[in-house]
């Protein structure tokens, strides 16, 4: 948008000078806060923040209608990623399906980080090698994307398909952002849109983005609040900016998500997502991924608009992602 934060009712130059040092230096930034927050960083009462943020949603334009003709047509296009391992393909329907969000949860060193390097690759393949001849995006939350690891993976996949890969080709076709709080990485998803946009006609579109880890930062940042519910909302507006580039750009959306342990629980499952609610009916794919024997991994497709729940067992070796 072409409106500065001064055109915001109730918004001076102290005021815009204030939000832009508190890291709310843009209209979607500040639509997306809550008035709690808000008003503190910027000295303000929070009935006057919650206008600001009202007026700063309209002018962002987050939302949006499509008619269903217009859908149906978009729908035509949807691609998809295979993912190295032919049972988790199946359970898939074919691979990572474009056009939607796909969560994948489960506990530190379950293999998440390693099936979102795999894709990275693959995504890169030609359509007739399970690919998508794209590029990649990773929003990286964690520090823990490793350029030597997609090298690995690479020479895997060379060896399995019978094909010459180039790995610094390869790694230069994936753009890596450090997202260091969760507005940051709320707003890198606009600059996520300002390069899919730039590479469109490259011959080398934008067809994966993966963000990795979703939720650690709203975690860590709203442990110990009396309120989840800012929290959540926050969750919601990003997942819907990653739903409309996923949409915009025929892309497949990941996003990995950490479990939490509920040592109250005595019965049931004491693991569950993070994100709560909301992730739960954002996510178009939810897969729970865990640790069986060996290298071998189990990965659970929990809820689908489409297919069947059911079961994969992977392994992740030196090759990556594998049978
Ligand atoms: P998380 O779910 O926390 O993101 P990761 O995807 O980082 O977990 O998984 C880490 C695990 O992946 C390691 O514990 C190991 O089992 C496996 N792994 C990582 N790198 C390699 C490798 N080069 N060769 C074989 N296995 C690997
Ligand atoms: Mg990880």
């Amino acid at each position: 948008t072409e409106m500065l934060l001064e055109d915001l009712p109730g918004v001076g130059p102290a005021t815009a000078e204030k939000l832009k040092e508190a890291g709310f230096a843009t209209i979607e930034a500040i639509a997306v806060a809550s008035p709690a927050e808000l008003g503190t960083s910027a000295d303000i009462g929070e009935a006057t923040a919650a206008k600001i943020i009202a007026a700063a949603r309209q002018a962002a334009d987050i939302g949006g209608f499509e008619t269903g003709d217009m859908v149906f047509e978009r729908r035509l296009h949807i691609g998809r990623i295979k993912t190295g391992c032919s049972e988790f393909d199946e359970l898939m329907g074919g691979g990572i399906e474009s056009q939607s969000i796909t969560e994948i949860y489960g506990e530190f060193g379950s293999g998440k980080t390693q099936v979102a390097h795999q894709l990275a690759v693959n995504v890169q393949l030609p359509e007739e090698y399970g690919g998508l001849d794209g590029s990649v995006i990773i929003i990286d939350t964690e520090n823990t994307f490793r350029p030597d690891r997609i090298k690995q993976m690479v020479e895997g996949r060379a060896n399995e398909l019978g094909l010459e890969l180039d790995a610094d080709e390869i790694l230069k076709n994936i753009h890596v952002a450090r997202a260091y709080n969760s507005n940051h990485q709320i707003l890198l998803v606009d600059s996520a849109l300002d390069l899919a946009n730039e590479l469109k006609d490259s011959g080398r579109p934008v067809r994966l983005l993966i963000v990795d880890s979703l939720t650690a930062h709203f975690r860590a940042e709203y442990i110990g609040r009396g309120t989840l519910a800012d929290r959540q909302q926050k969750l919601n507006k990003h997942l819907h900016g990653l739903q409309r580039f996923a949409n915009l750009n025929n892309a497949v959306v990941l996003v990995t998500n950490q479990v939490m342990s509920k040592p109250d629980v005595f019965f049931g499952d004491p693991t569950k997502p993070i994100g709560g609610h909301i992730l739960g009916h954002t996510a178009t794919f939810r897969l729970y991924i865990r640790k069986s024997k060996g290298d071998k991994r189990v990965v659970k497709l929990i809820d689908s608009p489409n297919l069947p729940e059911g079961e994969a067992v992977l392994s992740v070796t030196k090759d990556g992602v594998v049978d």
